[in-house]
C-alpha cells in the first residue's frame, strides 16, 4: 500500500506532543510491514536545509485566487530500514512556516495566519504528489492542522491520479479543533456550499477539524475507550454529535511505544537492566532512584513515582491544589516516598516546591530529563496517573512494561491498558479509581500501599502479568493497515 502522511509535526524534525511520535513510529511500522510510506511536512525554521536534498522546480499551490509558491526539500526518516525507507518531504515557504513556533509563540500562542498556513499545508501535499508523479492510496491526516486534507480529497481533488485514493483523519486530542473566523475560507478555494454542507460552519466560525471528520472516509482515535467517550458530551468537546453520527466509519487503536527505547532489559539510562525472569535490577533502580531524589534508601517502603506536564488534563489539580490537593496528605499518613519529575503550569510547580521543602517523603525534580522519567519509571513500585481525560498515554504503558504498578484513573486509553487490582483473585495489573477526586485518588494510593504491605505475593505476581503485555507498534499499525483497507474496500464498491 502507497501511504502518505501529512502532518505538521514529526520527530525528530518538529514536536510538541504525541502527535510527533506517532506520525513517525507509526510510519516505521507500516514500512517495516511492507508499505511505501512518505511524510509531508512544512520547513519550519529550526529544520535545517542544510541537511536536505532540495528536490528540483518551485511547487505552485493555488490559494485565495493566486498561486503560492513553495520548494520542496526531502530526506529519509531516521530509524528507518535500509531496504525500504520512509523518505520525508518538507514545503519550504518563506512567508508560513519561516519563523520561531510551530503553531506559535509565547506572545501569540496562536499565530494570527494559522488558518492560512495550514490551509497550504494541506492543499500542498496535492501538489507535492503531483511533482513526484507519486499517488497514494491512503492519505491519512493527523489533528485540525491537516483536517483539510480529507476535505480536498472529497470536494476537490478526487479525479485523475487521485481517483482511487482514500483518506483517514487521527484525532490525537481533541480539545484543539482549529476554529477561526471564516473569512478565512477563502483561502481553500472552496464554495460556500461546501462550507456549509460539510461540517466547517460552526456558530459562524470555521472549524478545521470538524469539516475534517465529516469528510474523511475513516477516522480513528489513539485507543478504543476514548473513542467512545468522544461520543459522549461529557468528553465530546462539542464535537460528539459529529462524531455519533460517524460512528461506523470511527474507531479507537491504541497507540504503541519505542520497545527499543524503552524496555528494562535494555535500557540505557537505568543503572541496571532487568526483566520478568530476573527483577533483581529493578532493587538496584530503586536505590538509585532514592539515592538520586535525595531520600533514604529503603528497599521495603513503597515508593510511588509521578511524571507529567503539570497541566490541568493530568489531573495535578487534585494531586498539588493548595490546600486540596491529595499528596499533602498521601505523604503526611502513609509509609511511603512519593517522587516526581515534571513542569509545566507555574502554580504548580510552586505548589510542588513549597510541599517537598514541608515533607520529609516527598522529593520533586521540576524540569524535563529523558533520564530521570526511565529512573522514574524502572525504580518505582506505583506510578501515579490521574489523568481528567487521556486519549491515550504512554506513561502508564512504560510502567507496565517496567514492572511498576500502574495507579490510574478509569478513562481514556488509562482503561484499556489497565485491568484493576481484585484482592480476592490477585488479578489485575494496577489500581484503578472513576472519580477525579482527592479522596478517591488517596483511596486508591491507600489501597495499593496496604497491598503492597500485606497483599507482597500478589504485588509481585502484578508486575510480571504486566511486564508480560505487548504495546509495540506492530500490533497497532497491522490495525492501521486495517482501518486502510476498509476505506479502499467501500471506496472501490462506491465507484
Ligand atoms: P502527554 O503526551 O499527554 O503528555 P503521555 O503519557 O502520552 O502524555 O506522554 C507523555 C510523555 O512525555 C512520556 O514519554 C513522558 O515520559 C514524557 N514526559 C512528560 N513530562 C516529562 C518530563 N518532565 N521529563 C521527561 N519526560 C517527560
Amino acid at each position: 500500500m502507497k501511504i502518505l502522511m501529512a502532518a505538521s509535526e514529526a520527530v525528530p524534525f518538529a514536536k510538541t506532543g504525541g502527535l510527533a511520535d506517532v506520525v513517525s513510529a507509526l510510519s516505521l511500522a507500516l514500512a517495516k510491514l511492507g508499505h511505501e510510506v512518505r511524510i509531508a511536512l512544512p520547513r519550519y525554521y529550526s529544520i535545517d536545509r542544510g541537511q536536505l536534498t532540495q528536490i528540483e522546480g518551485p511547487l505552485g499551490v493555488p490559494m485565495g485566487g493566486r498561486e503560492e509558491w513553495s520548494a520542496i526539500y526531502t530526506t529519509e526518516l531516521p530509524g528507518s530500514i535500509k531496504k525500504n525507507p520512509v523518505q520525508v518531504y518538507f514545503i519550504d515557504h518563506e512567508q508560513f512556516f519561516g519563523r520561531d513556533g510551530i503553531y506559535g509563540v509565547p506572545w501569540e500562542p496562536d499565530f494570527l495566519d494559522n488558518p492560512r498556513r495550514f490551509t497550504f499545508l494541506s492543499r500542498a501535499v496535492f501538489q507535492l504528489c503531483r511533482k513526484l508523479n507519486w499517488y497514494p492510496d491512503v492519505l491519512h491526516a493527523h489533528d485540525w492542522p491537516t483536517a483539510l486534507v480529507p476535505v480536498f480529497l472529497k470536494y476537490r481533488e478526487k479525479s485523475e491520479g487521485f481517483v482511487n485514493t482514500v483518506s483517514a483523519l487521527t484525532i490525537h486530542n481533541l480539545g484543539y479543533q482549529g476554529i477561526y473566523n471564516k473569512d478565512n475560507f477563502f483561502y481553500t478555494n472552496l464554495g460556500w456550499d461546501v462550507f456549509y454542507n460539510t461540517g466547517f460552519d460552526d456558530w459562524n466560525m470555521m472549524n478545521l477539524l470538524k469539516a475534517g471528520l465529516n469528510s474523511a472516509d475513516k477516522i480513528n482515535t489513539v485507543s478504543p475507550n476514548y473513542a467512545r467517550e468522544t461520543q459522549t458530551q461529557t468528553h465530546g468537546f462539542r464535537l460528539d454529535g459529529v462524531l455519533r453520527y460517524r460512528s461506523v466509519d470511527y474507531t479507537g487503536i491504541l497507540n504503541g511505544i519505542d520497545t527499543e527505547v524503552w524496555n528494562p532489559q535494555s535500557d540505557k539510562f537505568i543503572p541496571a537492566n532487568y526483566s520478568a525472569g530476573d527483577m533483581s535490577g529493578k532493587a538496584k533502580v530503586k536505590a538509585v532512584l532514592q539515592k538520586e531524589f535525595g531520600l533514604p534508601v529503603e528497599p521495603d517502603i513503597p515508593l510511588v513515582g509521578m511524571v507529567t506536564r503539570l497541566t490541568e488534563q493530568k489531573g495535578v489539580g487534585e494531586v498539588f491544589g493548595p490546600a486540596y490537593g491529595s499528596a499533602w496528605s498521601i505523604c503526611r499518613d502513609m509509609r511511603i516516598q512519593f517522587v516526581l519529575l515534571g513542569s509545566g503550569e507555574a502554580w504548580c510547580e510552586n505548589e510542588i516546591k513549597s510541599l517537598s521543602s514541608r515533607l520529609p517523603n516527598f522529593k520533586a525534580q521540576i524540569g524535563y530529563s529523558e533520564k530521570i522519567s526511565h529512573l522514574i519509571e524502572a525504580g518505582s513500585d506505583f506510578f501515579l496517573m490521574p489523568s481528567r481525560y487521556e486519549p491515550s498515554g504512554l506513561n502508564q504503558m512504560y510502567s507496565l512494561t517496567y514492572g511498576t504498578l500502574p495507579i490510574v484513573r478509569n478513562t481514556g486509553g488509562l482503561a484499556d491498558t489497565v485491568q484493576n487490582f481484585n484482592q480476592e483473585t490477585g488479578a489485575g495489573t494496577g489500581f484503578m479509581f472513576d472519580d477525579l477526586t482527592p479522596s478517591a485518588i488517596y483511596n486508591t494510593v491507600g489501597w495499593a500501599v496496604w497491598a503492597y504491605y500485606n497483599k507482597r505475593s500478589q504485588i509481585e505476581a502484578m508486575r510480571l502479568r504486566g511486564m508480560k503485555q505487548n504495546f509495540s507498534w506492530e500490533s497497532s499499525a497491522q490495525q492501521y493497515i486495517a482501518m486502510y483497507e476498509q476505506a479502499l474496500n467501500t471506496d472501490a464498491l462506491r465507484q
